[in-house]
């Protein structure tokens, strides 16, 4: 720890409250800024891979996380028409020794609730609802934050943890509306009780189609169980809670196996979520503020490491503040060129998964050859790079 600073975080979601746990740790003094009126997060699952255990065994989480996690087995993905397996990669033992962190779900209210209770933990975080940024200035000396309602707050450095529609980034990259990519979700959470037995699965479990697919998987240790639908759709509102209408998702699983249309037919209101991206940018710091998650690298969620990249984030940007003894401009850029490149490579390939995912025709049939002709960890061997993630304790030395 060299000098603790004044910091000030837009946005109090998982990036933002990761974010603020990071750098009270290092002793700063961080003010989050949240504009909802409560800190919160919707109710829908998150996976969780191997290299975000690692983040939470180095931010000394694992057990909070673990007390409200659940393991799957498995990670499976089944043809939606015809049921056939396409493949199965076991998790558990497996992931673990192939990695050396689990594979785990989680509700994403609870991961919030993690990061929140050990933020309200350290003295130094001052954690602010109703405080919507609305602008911010800096020069040589520091940066200044305008709130609506008049508030302006002063700090070293500003992180744009502002989420997809971030106005951070409108004033750092400047690079307009976030990409809609035609597919939107429908997600529902039902209890335990309300899944009949020969539906439920302990596994991660994926429903390919064309232009379609369903995953659901345990909550809360398997007190919950969380559905995801994603189609193809020209039809959409912009945000993540409007409702979806079912009549139209019933439609586009209309082929679907008997156990999926059941599955779907358990759930009287879904929320719908558009799903968005942005390509790659290398300029999201700009001397004293910089952005943090899906501010920075909104990605698609085909590979379900939106949150888990913020909390990545988080982490090596703690380590570029230590790094540069006080220079925070410094620190900003250090911190953008050791992410950059993983960030993108996440966005890019989030895309390709999606295609395999809603493969047709040929693509399917290859698809199907491919993941079933090969070791069951084929499917994960790809995405080693991912899973293997950054090692905390060997950033910029
Ligand atoms: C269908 C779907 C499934 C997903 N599945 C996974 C998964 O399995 N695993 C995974 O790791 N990720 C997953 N993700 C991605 C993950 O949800 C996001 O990447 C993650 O939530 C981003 O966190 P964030 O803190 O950067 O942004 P957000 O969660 O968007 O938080 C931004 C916060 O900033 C606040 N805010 C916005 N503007 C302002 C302002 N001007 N002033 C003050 N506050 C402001 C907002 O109210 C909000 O609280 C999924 C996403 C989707 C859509």
């Amino acid at each position: 720890m060299n000098q603790p600073l004044p910091l000030l975080i837009a946005g109090g979601g998982i990036g933002g409250l990761a974010a603020a746990y990071v750098l009270a740790r290092d002793g700063h003094y961080v003010t989050v800024l949240e504009q909802s009126a409560a800190f919160g997060e919707i109710g829908a699952g998150i996976q969780l891979g191997p290299n975000i255990f690692r983040m939470f065994e180095y931010l000394g989480l694992t057990e909070a996380v673990n007390q409200v996690a659940f393991f799957p087995p498995g990670l499976g993905m089944n043809d939606v028409r015809t049921g056939e397996k396409v493949i199965r990669v076991p998790l558990g033992e497996t992931a673990l020794a192939a990695y050396g962190y689990p594979y785990g779900v989680i509700y994403r209210a609870d991961l919030h609730q993690v990061f929140l209770d050990a933020c309200k933990a350290m003295p130094n975080v001052n954690l602010r609802t109703a405080s919507k940024v609305e602008s911010f200035d800096q020069d040589a000396q520091g940066v200044r934050v305008h709130l609506a309602g008049g508030d302006v707050l002063a700090g070293s450095a500003l992180i744009g943890a502002d989420g997809l529609w971030s106005r951070i980034r409108e004033a750092v990259v400047g690079d307009g509306k976030p990409r809609i990519s035609g597919h939107i979700a429908y997600r529902a959470v039902l209890k335990r009780d309300q899944v009949p037995a020969h539906l439920w699965s302990d596994d991660v479990l994926l429903w390919g189609g064309e232009k379609t697919h369903l995953v659901h998987y345990p909550l809360r240790r398997g007190e919950l169980f969380n559905l995801v639908a994603v189609f193809h759709s020209d039809k959409y509102d912009e945000g993540w809670n409007t409702f979806g209408d079912t009549a139209e998702l019933n439609e586009r699983f209309a082929q679907a196996v008997p156990q999926v249309r059941e599955l779907l037919g358990k759930i009287e209101t879904w929320k719908m979520w558009v799903l968005c991206d942005r390509e790659p940018v290398k300029n999201w710091s700009d001397r004293r503020v910089t952005l943090l998650g899906d501010a920075a690298h909104p990605m698609l969620q085909y590979l379900a490491q939106g949150a888990g990249q913020a909390i990545e984030d988080a982490v090596v940007l703690g380590a570029a503040l230590r790094s540069t003894a006080g220079d925070v401009a410094q620190a900003l850029q250090k911190y953008q060129q050791a992410r950059y490149l993983r960030t993108g490579r996440v966005q890019l390939t989030a895309r390709f998964y999606g295609d395999i995912y809603h493969a047709s025709g040929v693509q399917r049939e290859l698809r199907n050859q491919l993941f079933q002709s090969g070791k069951e960890s084929a499917g994960f061997a790809g995405l080693k790079w991912m899973y293997d993630g950054i090692d905390p304790a060997n950033l910029f030395h």
